[in-house]
């Protein structure tokens, strides 16, 4: 859960470009930015590489390979890495513990139970997470409060006690309307899923295109009930 801290308050009224610069001028290396190559990923990556070129400073900038990504996420990873002066650094899963559970479990595990697609959020995208977000002091994600309901109070800058770090939300007040004018403005590379249907993308086995009208977070982990929630922002559960 994020909390907002008093002391924040005043940054709400910051543009999205402005809480970046915060960021980076206060933070520097110690600020980590978590980049999923989604259409909101995408617009603060834009952003920062444009911060970074202006100052002295650097960010650790990471994605999460689980090893089950679309191939148009991996072309779009490619397309970023000839575009972006800002390298990405690529946290995979430990070979070790990977082995252990699909030898144990079968490769699909995750449509079997609940703790089992669990248990592969975990080994897949936590704990490379926990080991990126090691040692850091402010986390940049993407999160929108239009986003989800549990996303809803998400403040621009808050401090959250499930990784005790400052959570920084630069896009918190932007509707996915404007994330998408600002791509297509901008010449942004986007995820060619998106075309299809696919208006939030993860894992390939877990994530299928929706409908029109349709909650644009039900396609994914589609055949479980209840929350369709990130996990590695929201602990209760692990789904990203
Ligand atoms: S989204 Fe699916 S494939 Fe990806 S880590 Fe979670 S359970 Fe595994």
């Amino acid at each position: 859960m994020v909390v907002m801290e008093n002391s924040y308050g005043d940054m709400e009224s910051l543009g999205a470009c402005d809480v970046i610069s915060w960021a980076v001028g206060q933070f520097g290396g110690d600020a980590a930015f978590a980049c999923s190559f989604g259409p909101e990923d995408m617009v603060l990556l834009h952003m920062l590489d444009a911060v970074l070129k202006r100052t002295e400073k650097c960010v650790s900038v990471f994605t999460l390979d689980t090893g089950r990504l679309h191939g148009e996420t991996y072309a779009l990873m490619q397309r970023v890495h000839e575009k972006y002066g800002v390298r990405i650094a690529v946290f995979f899963p430990q070979a070790g513990e990977v082995e252990e559970m699909v030898t144990g479990n079968g490769v699909n595990l995750f449509y079997d139970s609940v703790e089992k697609r669990k248990l592969c959020c975990d080994i897949r995208k936590v704990r490379p997470l926990t080991r990126a977000l090691t040692g850091k002091k402010a986390w940049i994600t993407g999160l929108r409060r239009k986003q989800s309901k549990t996303r809803a109070d998400v403040p621009k800058i808050g401090f959250d006690a499930a990784t005790a770090m400052l959570k920084i939300s630069p896009l918190a007040d932007w509707s996915n309307g404007e994330v998408w004018n600002y791509i297509l403005s901008n010449d942004i590379p986007y995820n060619t899923l998106h075309d299809s249907g696919y208006p939030s993308i993860g894992c390939e086995p877990c994530t299928r295109a929706v409908g029109k009208g349709e909650d644009p977070r039900s396609g994914r982990w589609w055949w479980e009930k209840g929350s369709r929630e990130c996990g590695l922002h929201f602990r209760e559960d692990t789904r990203t």
